[in-house]
């Protein structure tokens, strides 16, 4: 489904990335690990074309993607839900969520039912639902962190790029955030996920990748990972 090879990316002539291999197969969940400055971010940004990557491929069903503008690899099925709330302020909840079915009008993709699915969205998240016609400048901003999420999943994405998506939020948003992803998964939406609460993404994950001053030091099934010593040393919490 999405495939990386020997990716390498940076800020203008500082190199984050240096030439990191990840695979996200259909239907799986697939968590990224590192600490502070490790380079997620920068990963989740190099796959969705909001950076441009300065050597690698980036293949998505097969298609490369690498140096295609970022609305273009969203028409060919890659949704982002970015780091912080990017939704647009002065919009309807409601809007918001329109326009992440946006990039399905305009591509190749089937457009399905947008109504339908925005239905979906709001069951999905019933706090939207109460607050549709709200603008999303006046919701709360674990609100707009949901927002964000919903609106990526408006595109019906055969990946989803989820970067941190229970940012700032009080702990019983993080355990509804980590219950909608289970759910998500159970209707085998494909999902890369990058996560504060390493313990928490790993349960929902099948398999991980932690990244160390921009390159994998380890990888394997999640269940792997949430035994292993060195990880649960630096990531879990443990000692
Ligand atoms: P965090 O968990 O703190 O979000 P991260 O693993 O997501 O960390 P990145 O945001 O990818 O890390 O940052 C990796 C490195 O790139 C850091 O040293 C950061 O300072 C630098 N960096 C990030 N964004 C920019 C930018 N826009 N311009 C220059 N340097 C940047």
């Amino acid at each position: 489904m999405l495939s990386i090879r020997n990716l390498e990316a940076g800020y203008g002539k500082v190199k984050v990335l240096h030439g990191i291999d990840i695979d996200v197969p259909k239907a799986k969940v697939v968590t990224l690990i590192g600490s502070n400055g490790a380079g997620k971010t920068t990963t989740m940004r190099a796959i969705s074309g909001m950076i441009q990557p300065t050597s690698g491929s980036i293949s998505l069903n097969g298609t490369r993607v690498d140096g295609m503008a970022s609305h273009h690899i969203a028409r060919l099925g890659l949704a982002h839900s970015p780091e912080g709330r990017r939704v647009f302020p002065r919009s309807s909840v409601n809007d918001n969520l329109l326009l992440g079915a946006f990039p399905r009008l305009t591509g190749g993709r089937p457009k399905g039912d947008v109504k339908a699915d925005l239905e979906r969205a709001m069951e999905l998240f019933p706090r939207l639902k109460e607050r549709r016609t709200q603008l999303a400048g006046t919701l709360s901003g674990g609100e707009q962190q949901m927002l964000a999420m919903a609106r990526a999943i408006m595109l019906n994405p055969d990946v989803v790029l989820l970067d941190e998506p229970s940012m700032g939020l009080a702990p019983i948003l993080v355990e509804e955030v980590f219950r909608i992803i289970a759910r998500l998964k159970s209707e085998g939406v494909t999902m890369l996920l990058v996560e504060q609460f390493a313990a928490a993404a790993l349960q929902v994950a099948d398999y991980g990748y932690v990244l160390e001053n921009g390159r994998i030091s380890v990888h394997g099934s999640a269940e792997r990972l949430r035994h292993d010593p060195a990880v649960v040393a630096a990531y879990l919490g443990g000692g």
